[in-house]
């Protein structure tokens, strides 16, 4: 194995940051290194330069005024605020279900929401890849299809979006910041994540030269009564087979806004928008958890290798609302 040479920069401030992004257009971010580091080894990422942004001070935690907070892009996975846990459950429960906690203690929010695909294809640069390779087929369309996707799908790209955290921040209602050396833009969660079309190796909204300097959590009535529910194969240190993060406002007793999100399942966290429209308005009896969990699987498009994460998504969304309405 041999990684290719590359140029390292080491900015000490976001401004001079941004400016060698802005001048340097094949200029590739590094943050704890824990996904990138493996692409470099394995041939699937070869940039000729890297700009390492751990030195810039962007791992502070900011509550503000209103409730909201902001989170800087570099502060750690190993998430360690008790306020976070009590006010947003739904995210810190998110980080604490992925990888390992050395893992984690190296691990960026940024890099986390900005990880790719462990489509297994993917990550072998001996397989035909219109994500890593543009036009050069999907293997996976062909091959082995039992992680693949079940929702947002084209022809070019079946693969899984495998963040858990990027699935908790769409159920609060989270806004990604960017600078650029045009200056600084707010692209809300729903918006951040692409889905694959024609174009499957552009994943996010962010433009060449931005850097995501953080992540904003509004105070929302929602994100104090959420959690984050996970199934995988094994008991820790595996990728969610599917995921579901729930949030619900209730008021006198009747549901006054969801969010239902899920992971695993597309190449974007996935909003299950009909299971949050059989919530809306009603008490969350048993009937009505179960109708919204079959309503999650709404518009899924399985393969032939993975029409069993129909029914997971079904039991993970049951499983999450009733564990929430338990608290
Ligand atoms: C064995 C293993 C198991 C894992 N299990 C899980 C799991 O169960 N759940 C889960 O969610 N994740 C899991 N992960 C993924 C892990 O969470 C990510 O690798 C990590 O969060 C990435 O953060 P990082 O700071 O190391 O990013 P890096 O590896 O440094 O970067 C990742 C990507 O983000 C981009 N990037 C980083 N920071 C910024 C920024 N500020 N602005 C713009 N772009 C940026 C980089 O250019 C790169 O493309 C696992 C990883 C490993 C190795
Ligand atoms: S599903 Fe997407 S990531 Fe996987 S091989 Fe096909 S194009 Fe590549």
């Amino acid at each position: 194995m041999t990684v290719e040479t590359f140029h390292l920069d080491r900015p000490r401030s976001v401004a001079e940051a941004v400016r060698i992004l802005h001048r340097e257009k094949d200029a590739t971010v590094i943050a704890g290194g824990t996904d990138l580091v493996t692409l470099l080894r394995d041939g699937v990422a070869t940039p000729h330069r890297l700009v390492d942004v751990s030195l810039l001070g962007l791992d502070r935690i900011e509550w503000r005024r209103d409730g909201g907070v902001r989170i800087g892009a570099l502060y750690s996975n190993a998430v360690a605020d008790s306020r976070l846990a009590r006010e947003y459950p739904v995210v810190t429960e998110a980080l604490r279900a992925g990888a390992s906690a050395q893992i984690r203690g190296m691990a960026t929010l940024g890099g986390n929401i900005s990880q790719r695909t462990r489509c297994r294809y993917f990550r072998l640069p001996e397989f035909a890849c219109n994500k890593r390779a543009p036009g050069s087929g999907c293997s996976a369309i062909e091959g082995d299809g039992s992680g693949q996707a079940i929702f947002g799908t084209s022809s070019s790209c079946t693969a899984v979006h495998p963040s858990d955290l990027a699935v908790a921040l769409r159920a609060v209602d989270a806004v990604v910041i960017a600078q650029s050396q045009r200056g600084s833009r707010e692209i809300p969660m729903d918006e951040f994540h692409l889905l694959p079309g024609d174009t499957p190796h552009r994943e996010t909204t962010l433009r060449p030269g931005e850097l995501i300097t953080a992540i904003e959590l509004p105070a929302r009535a929602h994100s104090g009564h959420s959690h984050y529910l996970k199934f995988r194969d094994r008991a820790s240190f595996a990728f969610a087979l599917v995921s579901a993060a729930v949030a619900l406002d209730i008021r006198g007793g009747a549901v006054r806004t969801a969010r239902v999100a899920l992971g695993g399942v597309a190449p974007a966290p996935w909003r299950a928008v009909a299971a949050e429209r059989v919530l809306t308005g009603k008490r969350p009896t048993a009937e009505v958890i179960d109708a919204a969990a079959k309503a999650a699987t709404e518009g899924a498009r399985p393969g032939k290798d993975n029409e069993h994460k129909v029914e997971l998504v079904r039991r993970v969304v049951r499983r999450a609302l009733t564990e929430l309405g338990q608290r």
